[in-house]
């Protein structure tokens, strides 16, 4: 039987991805008691957050995003100096398609609205300042010269650190196995109970596991991502100068492609399709949920056509979670029933980027001030008519 810890913390976040971790981060800033529940071991690569990379980029076709990656940036910059770890490396960021596709054009429009330096080269000139990649007719890029790789193990490891010096706790290998709603809300695991003013979830993948006993259950897919290397033909030509790049080719591709110049492993590009097959988080690595490769043929089509100098066949393959909304915009908002809980979840395969102002405004919403961002579009009600959300 889990025994009981009486000290009231002001809040207990569940999950230890890269947005429960910036939750509890913000929260000792603030000087509030936090305990932070994780149900295995730290570091882990059963979740969302984990591995060497990540993009950053301002280019988005949708405004609240740009608007707020500008403060991401600061706080990715304060962690780094906070933490003296080295944790963005900036490569610029090329998105590659149509100029007459509505999301390439947002995207661009976007940047202009908001001042973000960046440039359109067309065919001729992308052949010429990228002769690694070969571009369909009449297709282009938009450059964003702050784009760039973001070090997100290390980044995990840089937040639990300053969490704890900043009189943080972090419990893993504690899985959160029952929460009562009310003031204080208790939270047991499978060692312990504890209390708190108030509860936020960022339990990435598992997050309905955790909603259904408090009776809501969102609209959320969750997604086994296939994760691959490429290797370079000549080592070296997509590594130190080769920029990040995100694929929108709707009339050929269904979903983006995108992709990180060599690093993790050396002379191995990561390029992934930002799509997936449904799967159980815990079955995810089950013979019976074997890996569907039709992304890897669709990947390896896109190699071989685009990316003449890297081997269409993929090196290396691990292995992610998505969560994705019908929407892909996240859910930042608190339970339609209980005020003091707050969920963060649906990052929807592009969250890691934003991650330091999700956590803030996780933060906020549970001590009731006034969150720094319009979260309309991240708000539950959107759900209210789909078959899947019972709120
Ligand atoms: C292959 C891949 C590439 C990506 N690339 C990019 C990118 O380039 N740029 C970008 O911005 N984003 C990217 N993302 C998305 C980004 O990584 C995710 O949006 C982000 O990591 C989600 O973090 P999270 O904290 O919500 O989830 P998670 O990392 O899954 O964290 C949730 C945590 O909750 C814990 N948990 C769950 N249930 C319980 C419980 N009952 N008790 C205790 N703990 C529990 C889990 O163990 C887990 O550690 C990528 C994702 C993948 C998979």
């Amino acid at each position: 039987m889990a025994t009981t810890h009486w000290e009231l913390y002001d809040a207990i976040v569940i999950g230890a991805g890269i947005q429960g971790c910036f939750t509890a981060y913000h929260f000792t800033k603030n000087k509030r008691k936090v305990l932070l529940l994780e149900q295995f071991f730290l570091p882990h690569s059963r979740g969302s957050s984990h591995g060497h990379s990540r993009i950053t980029r301002r280019a988005y076709p949708q405004d609240f995003y740009t608007k707020m990656m500008e403060e991401c940036y600061e706080i990715w910059a304060q962690l780094e100096n906070e933490s003296g770890t080295k944790l963005y490396r900036q490569t610029g960021l090329l998105i590659l398609g149509r100029k007459e596709e509505a999301e390439f054009r947002t995207t661009q429009d976007n940047l202009s609205k908001h001042g973000v330096e960046h440039k359109y080269f067309n065919w001729e000139e992308m052949k010429r300042r990228f002769p690694n990649i070969q571009l369909p007719p009449g297709h282009g890029g938009i450059w964003e010269s702050s784009g760039g790789v973001l070090c997100a193990d290390k980044a995990l490891k840089a937040l639990q650190d300053l969490i704890r010096q900043l009189g943080g706790v972090i419990h893993d290998g504690e899985k959160v196995t029952e929460i009562k709603p009310g003031f204080p809300v208790t939270v047991t695991t499978t060692t312990r109970t504890y209390q708190a003013k108030s509860l936020v979830i960022t339990a990435g993948p598992w997050t309905n596991q955790l909603l259904l006993p408090l009776g809501i259950q969102l609209p959320l897919q969750t997604l086994r991502i296939n994760v691959c290397y490429w290797k370079e033909k000549v080592p070296g030509s997509y590594g130190e100068n080769f920029p990040c790049f995100v694929v929108v080719f709707p009339d050929l591709i269904p979903h983006h492609i995108y992709g990180l110049p060599a690093g993790e492993y050396p002379g191995l590009v990561k390029i992934c399709y930002h799509y997936g097959n449904k799967a159980d988080p815990d079955e995810r690595d089950c013979p019976s949920a074997s890996p569907d490769v039709a992304d890897v043929r669709i990947l390896s089509g896109f190699v071989r056509d685009c990316l003449p100098g890297l081997q269409p066949q993929p090196a290396i393959m691990e292995c992610c979670m998505y969560t994705n909304t019908p929407d892909k915009n996240f859910i930042l908002d608190r339970h339609p029933k209980h005020a003091n809980i707050v969920i963060g979840a649906g990052f929807s395969g592009h969250g890691f980027k934003l991650s330091p102002v999700v956590g803030k405004v996780l933060y906020e919403l549970s001590v009731e001030s006034t969150p720094s961002y319009d979260l309309t579009p991240f708000r539950i009600r959107r759900f209210k008519h789909q078959d899947k959300a019972s709120l």
